[in-house]
């Protein structure tokens, strides 16, 4: 579904990304670990197409596209999220009205016909019952006076609505509680499905008591340095990065 090929990417003209290949199967949940500073976000919104980043070399294939060579809203429409990509507060403008918005555009970019407001409050209140959310959640303005808990939820929400094939989280974890990491695992959880991947990004390895994942990765200066299963993840909460700084210093 998703191959990366010794990708190398800059910001403002600095080298972050040195080399990196990802390989991601329909159906698979890989996380991305690694130290602050170690490219994850970086690689994240390449893969949405967000702004500001600089190719140097590497190839990106998702399905049978190059992706890097469509822009954001055709990557949507093909089925590429990234959780927060839409994090701002919009006040006046409801939740409800805001997500069909973005499902009908890309759906029309798809050719399928777009859904009027009743297909669309049938369709939401399906995945709100997944989701066990609350209803609430449709008529409050777009993430205004959302708590960081509520945030999360509601990008996970966004993620039910959209039903992308491959879906990024960012950090999804940062900030929350437990009772809100649960909920948003939960939310993860109950959208895994076997054409569906998903590229969950964190520093910390307590997500991944929730969300099972099948493959892990290390990035550290801007390459995957290990790979490996679940186990890969409590290794690195006993040993920390330091672990994989020792690890990569000879070739860096
Ligand atoms: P991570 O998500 O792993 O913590 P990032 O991908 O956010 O890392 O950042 C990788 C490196 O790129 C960091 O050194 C960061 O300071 C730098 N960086 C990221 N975005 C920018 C930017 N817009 N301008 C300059 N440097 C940036
Ligand atoms: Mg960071
Ligand atoms: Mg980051």
């Amino acid at each position: 579904m998703l191959k990366i090929t010794d990708l190398h990417a800059s910001v403002a003209g600095k080298h972050i990304l040195k080399g990196l290949s990802l390989d991601v199967r329909p159906g698979e949940v890989h996380a991305i670990m690694g130290p602050n500073g170690a490219g994850k976000s970086t690689l994240g919104n390449i893969l949405a197409g967000r702004e500001g980043y600089e190719i140097t070399a590497g190839e990106v294939r998702y399905e049978d596209d190059d992706l890097l060579a469509l822009d954001p809203e055709e990557r949507a429409a093909a089925g590429v999220f990234l959780a927060f990509q839409y994090p701002v507060e919009i006040p006046g403008v409801n939740n409800t009205y805001f997500l069909r918005s973005a499902l009908n555009a890309q759906r029309k970019a798809r050719g399928e016909p777009e859904l009027d407001s009743m297909q669309f409050l049938k369709m939401v209140r399906e995945k709100l019952a997944v989701l066990h959310l609350d209803d609430k959640l449709l008529n409050r303005g777009v993430n205004e006076g959302f708590s960081g808990g509520e945030k999360k939820r509601n990008e996970i929400f966004q993620m039910a609505v959209l039903e992308p094939k491959l879906a990024i989280l960012d950090e999804t974890d940062s900030g929350l509680d437990i009772d809100a990491l649960k909920n948003v695992a939960e939310g993860v959880n109950a959208l895994r499905s076997p054409d569906r991947a998903f590229l969950v990004i964190t520093h910390y390895q307590r997500l991944l008591d929730y969300i099972r994942p099948d493959h892990v990765h290390v990035l550290a200066d801007g390459r995957i340095v290990e790979s490996g299963g679940p186990e890969l993840a409590l290794e690195l909460e006993a040993h920390g990065y330091a672990w994989v700084k020792d690890r990569i210093a000879p070739e860096a």
